[in-house]
């Protein structure tokens, strides 16, 4: 045994692990699909049986809310595809994101986060852990030196986006990751937007991923669900507070996870290059302001994000040379994409920031974290570049 070498073994593509990754074989009678396994419970043969399971001596599922044999498949689908040591689901993004956080910090301790980020995650860390006694600083997304200098001896926890919501801001993760080292802090990164297929940050030394599973990796935008990944000591800290707080993923979105990453590289292959298409007509056209995408040469972490990212995601965003109502106008006059919240998904979708997301605050409290009203994103989908362009076009002549 000691002196077996095995085979250098080339690692497999996204495209591979998307459809086979993470699943046994056989799996139960016979059945190719993974089954969804839905029950709330899990029998045990006689109490032999119960205590082997405490003692660790079998591995085997107990209750539902600490796992179901569907979303074990599911998570180690998405353990392969982001080359992670663990993975765990949660109902939701925000789940994952809550509970993560809640693992990681206590009473006294300090967080730093990037500034462009989801509107729900702002809330979370200004409000919610403030009351439990939280710190928070907030630094500009891009400024390594701010982000270094926030660092306090409580701090446990650097956080960010990339690309960030809604501006597409890159972090140089390698450099995120080496200030979280030095100082031995935690880093986290909310990598929604980017998928494993565009950026993997563990592999850029981050220390824990965080995605809303709703977006690219459901893709069809019919299932809520959330994931953290990162080496098995992390997540099982995260696993443990979950079996308490209990935002589990059920079998059923577990199961649709699954079916809807079968497709998922080839669907980022396609709202990768339709974004880059969308991007360049937006970049070109008079009546666009700017264009705020990481794939284009203007973009100010384009060489980062070429460095770090397979490709620069499926989200667009961009301001109208015009006022808040002008950007209505053009998001009212698209026919292809829906107007909707979220993003990710198969079809495209449009929003104005200004009126979905950040509709409850003013102009000006909107501008002081860098919401401008002229701003629209756009979410897009694997329909026909040519198709969302002369689309997008028409809009913007019955516009202006
Ligand atoms: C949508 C989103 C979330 C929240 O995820 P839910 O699944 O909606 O709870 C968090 N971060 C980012 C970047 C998102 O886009």
């Amino acid at each position: 045994m000691a002196d077996r070498v095995e085979p250098p073994r080339k690692p497999m593509g996204p495209s591979t692990l998307s459809v086979h990754g993470g699943e046994p074989r056989p799996k139960p009678a016979n059945s190719l699909a993974t089954p969804i396994v839905q029950t709330a419970t899990f029998t045990f043969a006689n109490t032999q049986e119960l205590k082997d399971h405490f003692d660790g001596k079998i591995d085997r599922v107990e209750y539902g809310r600490y796992g179901n044999p569907t979303q074990k498949i599911a998570e180690a689908k998405l353990t392969a595809l982001e080359g992670a040591g663990d993975c765990l689901l949660f109902s939701s993004g925000m789940a994952a994101m809550t509970t993560a956080l809640f693992a990681m910090l206590s009473r006294g301790t300090h967080i730093v986060v990037t500034d462009d980020s989801y509107r729900r995650t702002r809330q979370f860390l200004n409000q919610t852990l403030h009351r439990y006694g939280i710190e928070v600083s907030t630094v500009p997304a891009g400024d390594y030196e701010a982000l270094e200098d926030a660092i306090r001896p409580t701090t446990r926890v650097l956080l960010s986006e990339s690309p960030t919501n809604p501006y597409n801001r890159v972090l140089d993760l390698e450099r995120f990751a080496a200030i979280g080292r030095k100082h031995r802090v935690k880093t986290v990164i909310d990598a929604t937007f980017a998928t494993p297929y565009n950026v993997r940050p563990l592999e850029w030394g981050v220390d824990l991923v965080m995605h809303s599973a709703t977006k690219y990796l459901g893709g069809h935008n019919d299932l809520l669900a959330g994931a953290v990944l990162g080496s098995r000591e992390i997540v099982d800290a995260v696993r443990g507070l979950q079996g308490i707080t209990g935002a589990i993923v059920d079998p059923f979105a577990a199961y649709l996870l699954i079916r809807g990453i079968k497709t998922f590289a080839l669907r980022m292959e396609r709202q990768n290059t339709n974004a880059q298409a969308l991007a360049e007509f937006l970049a070109g056209h008079p009546r666009i302001a700017a264009v705020h995408y990481p794939g284009l040469a203007t973009h100010r972490e384009h060489d980062v994000a070429k460095r770090q990212m397979r490709g620069f995601g499926g989200v667009v965003s961009f301001e109208v040379r015009g006022d808040l109502d002008a950007a209505a106008h053009v998001v009212d006059a698209c026919t292809i994409p829906h107007l909707a919240v979220s993003l990710g998904g198969v079809e495209s979708l449009i929003e104005q920031p200004a009126i979905m997301s950040f509709y409850e605050l003013t102009t000006e409290e909107r501008l002081e974290i860098g919401i401008k009203d002229n701003l629209i994103r756009y979410s897009v989908g694997i329909e026909d570049a040519d198709d969302l362009i002369a689309d997008l076009a028409q809009a913007l002549d019955r516009t202006f």
